[in-house]
């Protein structure tokens, strides 16, 4: 069993990179990002919640995130690990995490602005499931159209350039300290660079798990 957190700016791939990590490993993904928008369609009481402050635009705070993730973290099979994605983001929210489970490893991906730039604006998203493809390599089957619930695809209207760099900028902000604690905690770190643009997802989850196994965590 193994417990990871992947860290990467947005565009980067983490999701993708994620849910591929799933297949090879027993772990199950755990994303906040995901998880808060089933939520809002659920309309439980703590849905209701999250969506309140979601809809102003704000952030939901660290109680309320720490809660959601609880309650995921519980529902995972005894013997199975996680990838958590898009938590912990401040280091309150590490110090919460250390009181529920032991991190075994961080997946830390390093990829170059002008890569995630060219990705991003080839990036379409489900409308209806919010799954993620990318006109580059991970083509949808038919163009257009969601393989896996058949929603119409689009395109983020902030997928700019402009607001791309500022958006990585604001990440790499958040997650230095981050990166920082965890050293200090001494929890092993996975470095992945992707340095060219046509390497594959397939080439970054191998270099993932050839790492986790010199770790014996794969
Ligand atoms: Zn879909």
């Amino acid at each position: 069993m193994v417990n990871l957190i992947i860290f990467g700016a947005p565009g980067s791939g983490k999701g993708t990179y994620a849910s591929r990590l799933k297949e090879h490993l027993n772990v199950e993904v755990v994303a906040t990002g995901d998880i808060f928008r089933d939520m809002m369609k659920g309309g439980s009481p703590l849905g209701e919640k999250v969506k309140s402050y979601v809809e102003k635009g704000l952030l939901v705070p660290d109680d309320i995130t720490l809660e959601v993730l609880k309650r995921s973290l519980a529902k995972i099979p005894n013997g199975k690990g996680f990838v958590l994605d898009g938590y912990p983001r401040t280091i309150e929210q590490a110090k919460a995490l250390d009181e529920i489970a032991k991190i075994d490893a961080i997946i830390h991906l390093v990829v170059p602005v002008w890569i995630i730039i060219e990705r991003l604006s080839s990036r379409r998203i489900c409308k209806n499931c919010g799954a993620i493809y990318n006109l580059l390599f991970l083509k949808p089957k038919s163009n257009m159209v969601c393989d896996r619930c058949g929603g119409p695809l689009y395109q983020r209207s902030d997928d700019t350039p402009e607001v791309i760099k500022k958006r990585i900028e604001v990440y790499e902000k958040q997650t230095q300290p981050l990166l920082e604690y965890y050293k200090e905690k001494r929890v092993p770190f996975v470095e992945v660079k992707c340095e060219k643009i046509e390497t594959t997802p397939d080439i970054i989850v191998q270099e993932i798990l050839k790492r986790l196994k010199g770790l014996r965590l794969a």
